[in-house]
């Protein structure tokens, strides 16, 4: 089966799976996460293409140390920021034009650089500019930790991220914060995962975040899985005066701690162990979906003044309680067409449409 015909398949696959439904946890968990495996892929004849990006810039040592680890699995293409977009989170340049550079790294061999963010340069790939898609995005190695909700903020992990968007299976992989870093660990995690990705597979929205601890092979307690876990920060926000008198502000502080809970990935990492977390795209709040649906979602009652004004966050309580606002959640799930029960609001119409589109789409 060729990969274009897989994809497809898949997507099809995607749109039959559609939203998780109400009891979507008594069935054990929502649907979404319980999709097979990616098909495995036949690479017998033809060597996977592999995508390498950071967001430390595409001068960083860990950006190199990655492109020489994965460089005998795989054709290597190297795209990546021009400058350190550290901590710009998922940010997409859509205001200004985008500089594609070629580069030569320290190793003689060839890449390109962007000047934008890392999200960019997974954009650009995947929009076109190489004239071919990739099997596999790997983003780092990151020079400092990408622990728990860290996530929301890296750079390095949002490129995998519009990597899994771009339906190309990806990791992330960061390296603990240490004065002189040696990547050599990092290097050889990284083939054991993208050698486990290529074979085993990722299903839509997955993707897997990396962290290593700054040690030798030696010195590790090896591999762990984990859940994210939970970072303590200690930013503060410095005052100074710039040349003209004029104060600026820098957040700055000591580097962010973290709760050492067994199991995340902050544990194992200050256990000298390499941490390897799933991560889906999916952010959707499970146990919350459950109490909203609980929630009053009445729009107040048109009366007829045409302006409205005055009357938001007004919201009336509906008269018969608990009950009808579950109707009222139901009835955002219906089809348009289908049969409306009499006494529900109108604005709902709208909600199912959109609620379709989002079904339909993933
Ligand atoms: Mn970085």
């Amino acid at each position: 089966m060729t990969r274009e015909r897989a994809r497809t398949e898949r997507r099809d696959l995607d749109k039959e799976r559609g939203e998780p439904l109400a009891g979507g946890a008594a069935r054990g968990g929502p649907r979404a996460l319980r999709t097979p495996a990616r098909p495995r892929p036949e690479w017998g004849s033809s060597r996977p293409r592999i995508l390498i990006t950071n967001d430390d810039g595409v001068e960083s040592r860990g950006l190199l140390a990655l492109k020489q680890a994965l460089e005998p699995m795989g054709d290597v293409t190297v795209v990546a920021p021009d400058t350190n977009q550290s901590a710009v989170g998922h940010q997409k340049t859509l205001m200004r034009p985008l500089r594609v550079r070629e580069r030569t790294l320290a190793d003689g061999s060839m890449a390109y650089s962007v000047d934008g963010s890392p999200t960019d340069a997974v954009s650009i790939a995947f929009l076109g500019y190489f004239g071919h898609g990739f099997d596999l995005v790997a983003s780092g190695i990151n020079y400092g930790a990408n622990l728990g909700d860290d996530i929301t903020y890296s750079g390095t992990v949002s490129a995998a991220m519009e990597a899994v968007i771009n339906n190309c299976p990806a990791f992330a992989i960061s390296q603990e914060y240490y004065e002189h870093p040696d990547f050599t660990l990092a290097g050889i995690v990284a083939t054991v995962v993208a050698r486990n990705i290529l074979r085993e597979g990722l299903s839509r929205g997955e993707l897997i975040n990396v962290n290593v601890p700054a040690l030798s092979l030696e010195e590790t307690g090896g591999i762990e899985v984990t859940r994210l876990g939970r970072r303590v920060y200690s930013d503060q926000l410095v005052e100074r005066m710039d040349p003209r008198g004029i104060p600026y502000f820098w957040i700055g502080g000591p580097p962010p701690s973290g709760l050492a809970v067994p199991g995340t990935d902050f544990h194992a990492v200050v256990n000298r162990k390499i941490a390897v977390t799933p991560i889906h795209l999916d952010l959707t709040g499970r146990r919350l979906l459950k109490r909203l649906r609980t929630w009053s979602w009445e729009l107040p009652e048109d009366d007829g003044s045409g302006g409205g004004t005055g009357q938001t966050g007004d919201t009336p309580k509906p008269a018969s309680g608990r009950g009808r606002p579950a109707q009222t959640a139901r009835g955002t799930r219906r089809r348009p067409g289908a049969k409306r029960g009499a006494g529900l609001p109108s604005a709902p119409r709208r909600s199912a449409r959109a609620d379709e589109r989002g079904t339909s789409d993933g």
